[in-house]
């Protein structure tokens, strides 16, 4: 097997309690698990120095940060991307999904497609990410799988192909039957947990041999050519908690899921076995240590071999950096250690020159595309509390914009910065990190905006249109014409009236 085709970089998308975080660490335990992204920041730096931005991670008890977490099994190097699954998600998330090549979809078994399931799902569409899909907790009582299916297949417009079937749900739960073998997982002892009892000639109560029979006829067999355009996803049952499924699912994404994939440019496609190393940063985060202002910007490798010291240049730059001290996540082994390859995640310590969107490459010649920002939920007025500030305002809302923590929109009229969200919890993060990082003290105040969108169009048009909406338009970070709008119902009203423009919810960089 070559090296590029023994990697698989994946993401787990969820809504919150559907057992992402159990899953992750029954994932972690079945491989090798090697380093949590976490875990090489808190050792080398002083736990004392937290912001008050990691505050609101622990008080919370969730995580605003993405991470990366390596292991291995089979052979296979598996880079699994955490996505923060909390309902208040930010951009973070979205972009994350821009540096995987696939996911698996964890679904409450008695819950079914959630708001978050689809919201995330809909991203992967955008980029055709190819899931598998784990509906979970079928140790407790759930849904008829017939339903939760049709679900899966409605809601989300996909082909559905079960590999796997409960036998029993609940108090009934009996083990999962493999559709390919006809084999049985079968629980054991007290716990009820999958301890590796596999019944090879399991006799079917006949109302399960009858649904195994339906589901046969009634869905499509799986398909991997479907499956990896997006059209189709395969469907395991489990339980993350129990154990069940797990080995199973770990077994699809090797089998299945495919190795790194070409990437987006604006010369086209950018193919794995590029001899130079290539990579796009899709996440910066800040150190954990708020007097120091460095760093971690998180890329992932698209092409060439990476080998510690290498001098790459970054595009926002134009000039070569060299990358001495890179954190690479997949140091199990330790001769590996300082290299990695294409699908693998390097975090690149920097003083704030990277910036997320930036490809990084030795050539200097490629330009990745297609990392989105996403049209705000929820917008708001920037107030100083101090007016003299407004220097050190400015940089942080720039700082922070190129993070990713928020969106800023600089208004054509007034002086008052407005910022933008997906998520409340970014608010509590731009106010805490505004204050511990810039020692600025501002307030958020509701502006006159529900949303805004990225105006393309012929510079006329644009014209025209911006000398009436003057109190409507600003320009976002990177200078492009942005339509603040009051409503959706003002966005769709304008986007009749001015075919000639398009109003994006999407901005592709
Ligand atoms: P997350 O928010 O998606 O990360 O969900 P968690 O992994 O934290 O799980 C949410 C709750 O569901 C926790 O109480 C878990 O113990 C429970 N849970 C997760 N997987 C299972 C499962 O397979 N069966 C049962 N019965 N409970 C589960």
């Amino acid at each position: 097997m070559s090296q590029l085709s023994n990697r698989r970089t994946f993401a787990i998308i969820s809504h919150p309690d559907a057992g992402k975080t159990t899953l992750t660490e029954k994932l972690l335990l079945q491989g090798g698990a090697i380093h949590l992204a976490g875990e090489v920041k808190a050792r080398g730096q002083a736990r004392r120095a937290r912001s008050d931005w990691m505050k609101i991670e622990q008080q919370r008890g969730i995580s605003v940060t993405s991470s990366v977490m390596t292991f291995e099994r089979g052979g296979i190097t598996f880079n699994l991307l955490d996505t923060p699954g909390h309902e208040d998600f930010s951009e973070d998330t979205y972009r994350t999904l821009t540096a995987v090549d696939s996911a698996v979809m964890v679904i409450d078994a008695a819950k079914g497609i959630e708001p978050q399931t689809r919201k995330l799902f809909e991203v992967c569409r955008m980029r055709s990410v190819p899931i598998i899909t784990f509906i979970n907790k079928v140790d407790r009582e759930g849904r008829e799988c017939f339903s939760l299916l049709d679900e899966v297949a409605d809601a989300l417009a996909l082909d559905v192909s079960p590999m796997s079937w409960p036998v029993g749900m609940g108090g009934q739960f009996q083990g999962i039957l493999d559709l390919a073998t006809g084999h049985v997982s079968r629980p054991e002892g007290d716990s009820r947990e999958f301890l590796g009892k596999i019944d090879i000639d399991p006799e079917l109560p006949v109302e399960v041999a009858e649904e195994v029979e339906l589901a046969s006829v009634g869905y499509p067999a799986f398909d991997i050519e479907a499956y990896r355009h997006g059209d189709l996803t395969p469907v395991y049952f489990g339980s993350a908690l129990k154990n069940f499924g797990v080995a199973e699912l770990i077994d699809a994404i090797a089998k299945y899921a495919p190795p790194p994939r070409p990437q987006p440019s604006e010369a086209g496609e950018i193919a794995p076995e590029r001899d130079e190393v290539t990579g796009f940063v899709f996440k910066v985060q800040a150190n954990m240590d708020p007097q120091h202002r460095d760093r971690i910007a998180f890329m992932r490798m698209v092409s060439g071999t990476f080998k510690r010291g290498m001098k790459l240049t970054p595009s926002g730059l134009g000039k070569p950096i060299a990358v001495h001290s890179p954190i690479l996540f997949f140091a199990q082994d330790r001769e590996i250690a300082d290299t990695a390859q294409a699908g693998d995640i390097i975090g690149i310590p920097n003083h704030g020159t990277l910036r997320v969107g930036d490809t990084l490459s030795e050539r200097n010649e490629v330009r990745f595309t297609g990392l989105p920002n996403f049209a705000p939920e929820i917008l708001r007025r920037v107030q100083l509390k101090d007016p003299t500030k407004t220097k050190q305002l400015r940089k942080a809302l720039d700082d922070l914009s190129e993070e990713g923590v928020i969106q800023v929109f600089y208004p054509e009229i007034g002086a008052q910065w407005i910022v933008g969200v997906v998520g409340q919890l970014q608010l509590e993060v731009l106010v805490s990190r505004l204050e511990a990082e810039y020692k600025v003290e501002a307030v958020l105040e509701p502006a006159p905006f529900d949303t805004a969108r990225w105006l393309k169009g012929a510079p006329d048009a644009l014209k025209t249109f911006a000398d009436f909406n003057k109190t409507n338009l600003a320009r976002d970070r990177d200078g492009d014409p942005v339509f603040l709008a009051r409503s959706a119902w003002d966005v769709s009203y304008q986007q009749e009236r001015h075919p000639e423009l398009a109003f994006g919810a999407v901005k592709e960089r």
